[in-house]
């Protein structure tokens, strides 16, 4: 898979890319991430990349130009545009405004990390996997050229209700979530599988050796070598834990009879 990542901080990102299983998993192929510097596609002696906004107020908006110029750059966009240029067809995409046919017909999604995007979860990310290529685009300041949203970007995508300096960090955050669910990314093929909000419920407690600490003892049922007893204890500390943190994942979880009556037993001693 291809991550396409357009930024103004290019340098943000070697440190995590070159670390663990990342890095391990573009040194095998499995993922490729390159990231192109916005700033590359400036053309004025200063090679300006923002400007204050229309109607005044603080803060500075990324200009529009640099920006199409890279995306349309590095996804073969320019030829197509130019190739198209007769037709003005638009069309309206799912989660954004109206997007030219031309960037929807390439099939690699656009998007924006933006705090007013769809908020970024397990599910999105199951999704993602689908796309051999993505285009990430980070912005800075206090955002971006409306523009850009309504005719380049086709999905816009938050990592959270709170507000970062910039989006190199949320396109981070997206390309790990991401990468783990690739085949063979992860050592362990099912490591994936039984984390909190694969399945739709928090993951149950883990410990490692030593088998006692300080008097806290790893429970019993763990040490006992029964893979039967050890399913069914972590398959119950999942739905505990869950019930305890998060009950609104409950509610839509894919429960079987067993689970459901775990539950029922959970709630009536909170009753
Ligand atoms: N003025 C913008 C607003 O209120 O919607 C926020 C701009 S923010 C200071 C600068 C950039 O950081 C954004 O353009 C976006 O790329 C990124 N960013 C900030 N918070 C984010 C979040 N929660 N999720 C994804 N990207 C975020």
């Amino acid at each position: 898979m291809q991550f396409e990542v357009f930024t103004l901080l290019p340098e943000v990102f070697p440190a995590y890319l070159d670390t663990s299983i990342i890095k391990r998993a573009r040194e095998r192929g499995l993922i490729q991430v390159n990231v192109h510097n916005i700033r590359d596609y400036t053309h004025d002696k200063h090679h300006t990349t923002d400007d204050t906004p229309y109607g005044g107020g603080g803060g500075m908006v990324m200009k529009p130009e640099p920006v199409f110029e890279a995306v349309e750059t590095v996804l073969g966009l320019k030829d197509l545009t130019t190739e198209n240029t007769e037709s003005t067809e638009e069309t309206k995409e799912s989660s954004v405004g109206f997007v030219p046919s031309v960037v929807k017909s390439l099939n690699i999604p656009v998007i924006l990390l933006t705090p007013q995007g769809r908020v970024f979860n397990q599910s999105i990310a199951r999704e993602l996997t689908r796309h051999p290529r993505i285009a990430l685009l980070c912005g800075r300041y206090e955002g971006i050229d409306e523009r850009i949203c309504e005719h380049l970007v086709t999905d816009e995508i938050s990592v959270g209700d709170y507000v970062l300096t910039g989006g190199e960090l949320p396109a981070l955050i997206l390309i790990d979530a991401v990468s783990r669910l690739l085949p063979d990314v992860l050592g362990d093929p099912t490591g994936a599988e039984d984390d909190s909000h694969a399945m739709g419920l928090l993951e149950y407690p883990h410990y490692t050796r030593p088998p006692e600490f300080r008097g806290w003892k790893v429970p019993e049922v763990l040490l006992s070598g029964d893979h039967g007893r050890i399913e069914k204890w972590r398959r119950e500390q999942a739905l505990l834990r869950t019930f305890r943190k998060r009950p609104d994942m409950l509610e839509k979880a894919d429960l079987s009879e067993a689970d459901k009556k775990f539950v029922k037993s959970l709630k009536s001693k909170v009753e």
